[in-house]
C-alpha cells in the first residue's frame, strides 16, 4: 500500500467538490446569510424556522393529535426553542436520528432596572450573557432585540422591540477610553480592560421638552416618553422584558475569493441552520423518524425550562412515543444523535494554543468530535468508537468532505457542548460541528465548504 493509502490526511476538500457543489454551496451560503441577519437572537431563529418549516409543510403538532409516517411536525418551547420531526416508515421504538443544536449566542442583556441618565447621557446598565471578551463589545455599532410583556390594569400584552437593523435605524454603543488618557488603562490584564460594571449602552442624550419641574432627569425622561409613544411602556415594565444588544454588523462574504462568511452568531446558527435546513429539504420519508432539536441557554451552561437539560425534550419525545405505542426509554436507547455545535478552526495567528494534527482545520469539511471538555476531558461524553466508526461510514458513502476536531491543546482551556445531557439520558451522541475563527467574538468567521457539508452531513445522517 501506498502511503496515501496507509496515512490520515487532513485536506482542504475544494478538490473533492461536484460542479453541483461549487453552486449549490453558494447558494447555500446566501440563505444562511438572510438567516443570520433575520435570528440575531433565540425568539427571533424560533420564528424564522416556524416560517421556514410552514413553506416546507411542517404543522404546529400538540400531545395527542394523530401521527402516520411521512408527518413533518413542530413544537415550540415558550418562543426560545423548537424541536422539528419528520415521522418515519420504521416503527419509533427502533430509535430517532436525533441531532441537537443552540439558537441563543453570546450578547449583552438589558438589565431588569437598566435606565439611568449620567453626564449629559442616557444609558442602559447591562449583564452580559455567555462568555465574551468585555473590550470587543465597545466602539460598535449595536442593535436592540427582545420583548417587552407590559402590564397595566392587570392586562399582560407583548410587545417586540426591534432597534437598529432596518435602513435609516439608529444604533446604539458602548463608548471606550481613548488611547491619549488610557496609559493606565492600556496595563491592565485584558479582563479588567473593560469590567462587567462598565458595559453601558448610550441610548441618548437630548432633554425632554415637557415642563416638569419635579424632573431633573430630563434625558431619561425623553427616553421614556419615547418608549412610552413607541411601545406603551412605562419604566417598570422593563421588570418584564427580555432585550439585549447584538452587533448591528449585517452577514458578508469574506476574502477576495469569497470563500468564507463573517457574521455575528455563527455559534451555534452555523449548526442550527443546516440542522433544520438539512431536515426541512428531506426529499422523502427517512426510515427513522428524524428530529431537529434547537435549544436555548447553551452558552450559560443549558440550565432552565427552554436550555438542554429541561425535561421539555422528554416530554416532547414522550408524546411522540406514546402517540406511536411505544415506549421512551426503548426509542432512546436505539436513538443517535449529533450533537450540533461549532469547534474551533485552528488560527495561524495563534498557533501556540493548537494541536495542529487534532485541531480542525478552515475548509477541511464538518468536523465529527468524539470529545470536548476540560482538566482531563472533564465535562463531555466521549464517544464510543463503535459510534464513530458508524458516522464514519455514513459520511463517507454520502462521499462528504469531513474531518475530526477538538478544542485546542490540552490543558489549554477547553469547554462544552450539550452532547453530555442527551448522551446522559441512553442516546448515543457524537459532537458535531463548523469550525469557527474569532469564536464568541461580535463578528466570527466560518468557511462556506465547512458550512455546505455540515448541511449535506445532516442530510445524510437523517437519511441513514
Ligand atoms: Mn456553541
Ligand atoms: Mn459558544
Amino acid at each position: 500500500m501506498t502511503s496515501e493509502q496507509l496515512f490520515y490526511d487532513k485536506k482542504p476538500g475544494f478538490d473533492r467538490l461536484t460542479d453541483g457543489d461549487k453552486q449549490g454551496m453558494q447558494k447555500y451560503a446566501e440563505g444562511y446569510k438572510a438567516f443570520l441577519d433575520e435570528a440575531k437572537t433565540e425568539r427571533d431563529a424560533v420564528k424564522e424556522i416556524v416560517r421556514m418549516a410552514e413553506t416546507k409543510g411542517f404543522r404546529a403538532w400538540k400531545r395527542d393529535d394523530i401521527l402516520k409516517t411521512g408527518d413533518k411536525i413542530y413544537q415550540v418551547n415558550r418562543n426560545k426553542g423548537v424541536m422539528l420531526a419528520v415521522i418515519g416508515k420504521k416503527d419509533i421504538a427502533e430509535g430517532v436520528r436525533l441531532t441537537a443544536a443552540h439558537l441563543d449566542a453570546p450578547r449583552v442583556d438589558i438589565r431588569t432596572v437598566p435606565l439611568y441618565e449620567d453626564g449629559g447621557m442616557a444609558f442602559f446598565k447591562t449583564h452580559y450573557y455567555g462568555g465574551i471578551k468585555k473590550y470587543q463589545w465597545t466602539a460598535i455599532p449595536l442593535e436592540l432585540r427582545g420583548v417587552v410583556c407590559v402590564c397595566h390594569d392587570g392586562q399582560m400584552k407583548t410587545v417586540e422591540v426591534r432597534v437598529g437593523d432596518k435602513p435609516g435605524d439608529p444604533k446604539f454603543v458602548i463608548t471606550d477610553l481613548l488611547p491619549h488618557l488610557a496609559t493606565e488603562q492600556m496595563t491592565k490584564k485584558a479582563t479588567e480592560v473593560i469590567k462587567g460594571e462598565g458595559l453601558n449602552i448610550l441610548i441618548g442624550s437630548a432633554p425632554s421638552e415637557t415642563v416638569d419641574e419635579k424632573c431633573s432627569d430630563k434625558i431619561k425622561l425623553a427616553v421614556m416618553e419615547h418608549l412610552n409613544r413607541q411601545y406603551g411602556m412605562v419604566e417598570a415594565d422593563f421588570l418584564s422584558a427580555e432585550l439585549c444588544c447584538v452587533p448591528a454588523f449585517k452577514a458578508c462574504d469574506i476574502g477576495f475569493d469569497r470563500s468564507m462568511v463573517g457574521a455575528y452568531g455563527h455559534d451555534d446558527r452555523v449548526c442550527s441552520y443546516p440542522a433544520a435546513t438539512a431536515l426541512l429539504d428531506l426529499a422523502e420519508t427517512p426510515a427513522h423518524t428524524c428530529v431537529c432539536l434547537l435549544v436555548d441557554k447553551e452558552e450559560i451552561g443549558s440550565e432552565g425550562v427552554t436550555g438542554m437539560q429541561s425535561r421539555a425534550f422528554d416530554t416532547f419525545m414522550a408524546d411522540l412515543c406514546r402517540a406511536q405505542g411505544a415506549l421512551q426509554d426503548e426509542c432512546y436507547e436505539h436513538s443517535v444523535c449529533l450533537s450540533a455545535d461549532v469547534c474551533n478552526a485552528f488560527d495561524p495567528n495563534f498557533p501556540d494554543v493548537s494541536e495542529k494534527r487534532n485541531d480542525a482545520k478552515l475548509n477541511c469539511g464538518f468536523s465529527l468530535m468524539k470529545y470536548t471538555g476540560s482538566r482531563g476531558k472533564s465535562g463531555t461524553s466521549d464517544a464510543t468508537a463503535e459510534l464513530m466508526a458508524r458516522i464514519r461510514c455514513i459520511f463517507d458513502k454520502a462521499g462528504l468532505v469531513w474531518q475530526t476536531g477538538q478544542l485546542g491543546k490540552v490543558d489549554q482551556g477547553g469547554g462544552g457542548t450539550v452532547a453530555m445531557y442527551l448522551a446522559n439520558r441512553n442516546i448515543d451522541t457524537v459532537d458535531a460541528g463548523v469550525p469557527v475563527l474569532s469564536m464568541h467574538a461580535p463578528f466570527e468567521v466560518i468557511s462556506k465548504l465547512d458550512l455546505y457539508m455540515a448541511y449535506k452531513g445532516f442530510g445524510a445522517f437523517y437519511q441513514d
